[in-house]
């Protein structure tokens, strides 16, 4: 595990994060580099329970409690360069989790709404978030295959959790020109699916086979 030195600096760290930057994702085709520098600015080993710190910067997801993880440093790449986050989206996120992706999507858009259904990770994340000084995420614990009716619509939607489908209130949250990223599917076989919408139509497109825990919720999984 890296430290900061008196100066607050992370060398260590910094190295580490530029090397899985590099090795995990710009070599698989991540090119984005706004999403490239937030993932390097990031402290992922900050979203980690202590005893996994040192594994902060392997490429696969990592356990958070409560039977679930923190994203693959990759696919939450990937799933923010699909996303095309820009300085003046405002972003739902469902699945904060640790965090990690939600201060990933605060440094690229202008505000974020993130919603986790599990009460024992939303403290804990919306903790980590703000230490790191992010100002620009409002949270809520809550099903949010229900979305977050009040603040809608929303320029970019992702989901960290697989459901049976996307749920059909946060396509109806989804403004004009809006894009989401989801995975979708069961335990043996998901796939993310991206969904612009353009006016009344809705263009989807599927990308690459994932592997994330269940979207549990009224338009989701059963619990
Ligand atoms: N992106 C997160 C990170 O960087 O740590 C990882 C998210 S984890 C793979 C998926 C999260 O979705 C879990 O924390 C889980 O509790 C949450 N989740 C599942 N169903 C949900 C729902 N209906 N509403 C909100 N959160 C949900």
């Amino acid at each position: 595990m890296s430290h900061p030195d008196d100066t607050g600096r992370d060398d260590a760290g910094i190295l580490a994060r530029r090397r899985m930057i590099f090795d995990d994702i710009y070599r698989r085709g991540v090119r984005d580099e706004r999403v490239l520098r937030a993932m390097e600015d990031v402290p992922r080993e900050q979203f980690l329970p202590p005893e996994l710190q040192d594994a902060a910067f392997e490429d696969r997801a990592l356990p958070i409690g409560a039977g679930q993880t923190i994203s693959q440093p990759y696919i939450v790449a990937y799933m923010t360069e699909q996303l095309d986050v820009t300085p003046e989206s405002r972003v739902l996120e469902i699945g904060t989790g640790s965090g990690y992706q939600t201060a990933i999507l605060a440094r690229l858009a202008r505000e974020v709404y993130t919603l986790e259904r599990i009460d024992r990770l939303c403290e804990p994340a919306c903790r980590r978030l703000e230490a790191l000084g992010v100002a620009n995420v409002r949270f809520r614990c809550g099903d949010g295959t229900l979305g977050w009716p009040d603040a809608a619509p929303f320029d970019r939607v992702i989901i960290t959790a697989a459901g049976p489908k996307v749920p059909p209130a946060l396509l109806n949250q989804l403004a004009d020109g809006g894009i989401l990223v989801a995975p979708i599917g069961d335990e043996q076989d998901q796939r993310l699916l991206k969904v612009q919408r353009y006016g009344p139509r809705l263009i989807e497109t599927p990308l690459i086979a994932v592997r994330f825990v269940r979207l549990i919720g009224e338009s989701g999984w059963k619990e």
